[in-house]
Protein backbone atom coordinates (compact mmCIF):
# COMPACT_ATOMS: atom_id res chain seq x y z
CA UNK A 1 0.00 0.00 0.00
CA UNK A 2 1.21 2.84 -0.93
CA UNK A 3 2.20 5.82 1.99
CA UNK A 4 0.13 8.70 2.73
CA UNK A 5 1.06 12.66 2.36
CA UNK A 6 1.24 14.78 5.59
CA UNK A 7 1.40 18.59 5.07
CA UNK A 8 2.19 21.41 7.90
CA UNK A 9 2.16 24.57 7.18
CA UNK A 10 2.48 27.37 9.94
CA UNK A 11 3.54 31.01 10.12
CA UNK A 12 7.20 32.08 10.43
CA UNK A 13 8.49 32.02 14.16
CA UNK A 14 5.26 30.03 15.47
CA UNK A 15 8.45 27.47 16.13
CA UNK A 16 6.54 24.54 13.89
CA UNK A 17 10.23 23.48 13.61
CA UNK A 18 10.12 22.84 17.40
CA UNK A 19 6.65 21.12 17.25
CA UNK A 20 7.28 18.61 14.15
CA UNK A 21 10.96 17.65 15.87
CA UNK A 22 9.17 16.47 18.53
CA UNK A 23 6.17 14.99 16.68
CA UNK A 24 8.70 13.32 14.73
CA UNK A 25 10.78 11.55 17.81
CA UNK A 26 7.48 9.48 18.46
CA UNK A 27 6.07 8.58 15.09
CA UNK A 28 6.92 5.52 13.25
CA UNK A 29 7.38 5.28 9.13
CA UNK A 30 7.21 9.11 8.22
CA UNK A 31 9.75 10.84 6.41
CA UNK A 32 10.45 14.75 6.74
CA UNK A 33 11.23 15.67 2.85
CA UNK A 34 13.63 18.06 2.44
CA UNK A 35 13.31 21.19 0.42
CA UNK A 36 15.45 22.89 -1.96
CA UNK A 37 15.84 26.69 -1.23
CA UNK A 38 17.75 29.76 -2.60
CA UNK A 39 17.77 31.31 0.60
CA UNK A 40 21.48 31.24 2.55
CA UNK A 41 21.74 28.33 4.92
CA UNK A 42 21.37 29.63 8.55
CA UNK A 43 24.12 29.05 11.12
CA UNK A 44 24.10 25.49 12.37
CA UNK A 45 22.21 24.16 8.92
CA UNK A 46 23.53 21.35 6.53
CA UNK A 47 23.18 20.97 3.00
CA UNK A 48 20.87 18.23 2.30
CA UNK A 49 19.52 17.92 5.64
CA UNK A 50 17.58 20.86 6.59
CA UNK A 51 17.51 22.06 2.81
CA UNK A 52 19.56 21.52 -0.36
CA UNK A 53 20.49 25.21 -1.50
CA UNK A 54 20.88 26.20 -4.73
CA UNK A 55 21.74 29.57 -6.74
CA UNK A 56 18.72 30.79 -8.65
CA UNK A 57 19.79 29.85 -12.12
CA UNK A 58 19.96 25.88 -10.73
CA UNK A 59 16.45 26.67 -9.20
CA UNK A 60 15.02 27.98 -12.19
CA UNK A 61 16.56 24.78 -14.14
CA UNK A 62 14.62 22.46 -12.06
CA UNK A 63 11.59 23.94 -11.85
CA UNK A 64 11.56 24.09 -16.15
CA UNK A 65 12.56 20.52 -15.94
CA UNK A 66 9.69 19.74 -13.70
CA UNK A 67 11.47 18.71 -10.54
CA UNK A 68 9.49 20.53 -7.98
CA UNK A 69 6.08 18.69 -6.91
CA UNK A 70 5.20 22.49 -6.20
CA UNK A 71 7.47 25.39 -5.58
CA UNK A 72 6.70 28.84 -3.99
CA UNK A 73 8.47 32.36 -3.56
CA UNK A 74 8.45 33.19 0.08
CA UNK A 75 10.41 36.71 1.75
CA UNK A 76 12.32 36.98 -1.60
CA UNK A 77 13.68 33.32 -1.82
CA UNK A 78 12.48 30.45 -3.91
CA UNK A 79 11.31 27.10 -2.18
CA UNK A 80 10.59 24.07 -3.84
CA UNK A 81 9.63 20.14 -2.98
CA UNK A 82 11.41 17.47 -5.03
CA UNK A 83 8.66 16.08 -6.80
CA UNK A 84 10.85 12.37 -7.45
CA UNK A 85 12.00 11.90 -3.54
CA UNK A 86 8.46 12.24 -2.59
CA UNK A 87 6.81 10.49 -5.01
CA UNK A 88 9.51 7.46 -4.67
CA UNK A 89 8.76 7.44 -0.62
CA UNK A 90 4.60 7.12 -1.47
CA UNK A 91 5.83 4.08 -3.24
CA UNK A 92 7.49 2.28 -0.86
CA UNK A 93 4.73 2.73 1.45
CA UNK A 94 6.35 5.32 3.09
CA UNK A 95 4.13 8.50 4.85
CA UNK A 96 6.00 11.36 3.89
CA UNK A 97 5.72 15.34 5.69
CA UNK A 98 6.13 18.37 3.92
CA UNK A 99 6.85 21.33 5.73
CA UNK A 100 6.25 24.20 3.46
CA UNK A 101 4.16 27.82 3.77
CA UNK A 102 0.56 27.73 1.97
CA UNK A 103 1.20 28.37 -1.77
CA UNK A 104 2.87 25.18 -1.96
CA UNK A 105 0.41 23.61 0.50
CA UNK A 106 -2.57 24.42 -1.83
CA UNK A 107 -0.45 23.53 -5.44
CA UNK A 108 0.09 20.03 -3.98
CA UNK A 109 -3.77 19.90 -2.08
CA UNK A 110 -4.92 20.52 -5.67
CA UNK A 111 -2.77 17.76 -7.22
CA UNK A 112 -3.40 15.33 -4.23
CA UNK A 113 -6.31 15.45 -2.24
CA UNK A 114 -5.80 12.45 -0.42
CA UNK A 115 -2.69 14.51 1.07
CA UNK A 116 -3.58 15.64 5.18
CA UNK A 117 -2.98 19.25 5.73
CA UNK A 118 -2.24 21.19 9.16
CA UNK A 119 -2.05 24.26 10.05
CA UNK A 120 0.05 25.25 13.43
CA UNK A 121 -1.10 28.56 14.65
CA UNK A 122 0.94 30.63 17.30
CA UNK A 123 -0.97 31.68 20.41
CA UNK A 124 -0.59 34.87 19.23
CA UNK A 125 0.66 37.43 16.68
CA UNK A 126 2.49 39.13 19.47
CA UNK A 127 4.38 36.25 20.49
CA UNK A 128 5.52 35.43 17.01
CA UNK A 129 6.94 38.78 16.54
CA UNK A 130 8.89 38.01 20.18
CA UNK A 131 10.07 35.16 18.84
CA UNK A 132 11.14 36.12 15.32
CA UNK A 133 12.95 39.06 16.93
CA UNK A 134 14.66 36.48 19.73
CA UNK A 135 15.84 34.34 16.88
CA UNK A 136 18.35 37.37 16.30
CA UNK A 137 18.90 35.77 12.69
CA UNK A 138 16.45 38.31 10.60
CA UNK A 139 17.00 41.98 9.44
CA UNK A 140 14.11 44.57 10.62
CA UNK A 141 13.27 44.41 6.86
CA UNK A 142 13.02 40.85 7.09
CA UNK A 143 10.78 40.58 10.21
CA UNK A 144 8.29 43.20 8.80
CA UNK A 145 8.13 41.12 5.33
CA UNK A 146 7.66 37.98 7.42
CA UNK A 147 4.95 39.40 9.98
CA UNK A 148 2.97 40.15 6.87
CA UNK A 149 3.10 37.49 5.41
CA UNK A 150 2.17 35.76 8.85
CA UNK A 151 -1.00 37.56 8.33
CA UNK A 152 -1.96 36.50 5.40
CA UNK A 153 -0.71 32.92 5.86
CA UNK A 154 -2.97 32.90 9.37
CA UNK A 155 -6.25 33.87 7.07
CA UNK A 156 -5.25 30.56 5.16
CA UNK A 157 -5.65 28.58 7.68
CA UNK A 158 -9.36 27.65 7.09
CA UNK A 159 -8.40 25.89 3.73
CA UNK A 160 -6.82 23.46 5.87
CA UNK A 161 -8.18 19.78 6.95
CA UNK A 162 -6.57 20.62 10.60
CA UNK A 163 -5.53 23.65 13.03
CA UNK A 164 -3.31 23.27 16.01
CA UNK A 165 -2.49 25.92 18.22
CA UNK A 166 1.21 25.88 19.63
CA UNK A 167 0.32 26.74 23.41
CA UNK A 168 2.92 23.91 24.43
CA UNK A 169 5.11 21.96 21.95
CA UNK A 170 4.36 18.66 23.65
CA UNK A 171 0.67 19.34 24.11
CA UNK A 172 1.10 20.42 20.18
CA UNK A 173 3.25 17.57 19.14
CA UNK A 174 0.89 14.81 20.60
CA UNK A 175 -2.67 16.26 19.18
CA UNK A 176 -0.40 16.09 15.30
CA UNK A 177 0.71 12.83 16.51
CA UNK A 178 -3.08 11.54 17.00
CA UNK A 179 -3.85 13.17 13.19
CA UNK A 180 -1.30 10.70 12.50
CA UNK A 181 -2.23 8.27 14.03
CA UNK A 182 -5.99 8.56 12.14
CA UNK A 183 -4.58 9.18 8.81
CA UNK A 184 -1.66 7.62 8.13
CA UNK A 185 -1.09 4.55 5.23
P1 LIG B 1 12.61 29.18 6.32
O1 LIG B 1 13.35 30.11 5.42
O2 LIG B 1 12.23 29.85 7.62
O3 LIG B 1 13.32 27.88 6.51
O4 LIG B 1 11.25 28.81 5.59
C1 LIG B 1 10.38 29.82 5.16
C2 LIG B 1 9.06 29.22 4.75
O5 LIG B 1 9.25 28.38 3.60
C3 LIG B 1 8.43 28.34 5.83
O6 LIG B 1 7.06 28.68 5.91
C4 LIG B 1 8.60 26.94 5.28
O7 LIG B 1 7.55 26.08 5.70
C5 LIG B 1 8.52 27.19 3.80
N1 LIG B 1 9.12 26.11 2.97
C6 LIG B 1 10.19 25.34 3.24
N2 LIG B 1 10.41 24.48 2.25
C7 LIG B 1 9.44 24.68 1.32
C8 LIG B 1 9.11 24.10 0.07
O8 LIG B 1 9.75 23.18 -0.43
N3 LIG B 1 8.04 24.60 -0.59
C9 LIG B 1 7.29 25.62 -0.10
N4 LIG B 1 6.24 26.03 -0.83
N5 LIG B 1 7.57 26.20 1.07
C10 LIG B 1 8.62 25.75 1.78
Amino acid sequence: MAGRLFIISGSSGVGKGTVIKEFLKNADNIYLSVSTTTRNPREGEVHGVNYFYVNKDDFKKAVENGDFLEWAEFGGNCYGTSRSAVENTLKEGKNVLLEIEVQGAKQVKEKMPEAVTIFILPPSIEEIEKRLRGRGTETEEAIAKRLKAIEFESQEAQHYDYKVVNDLVKRAADEISKIYEKHKG
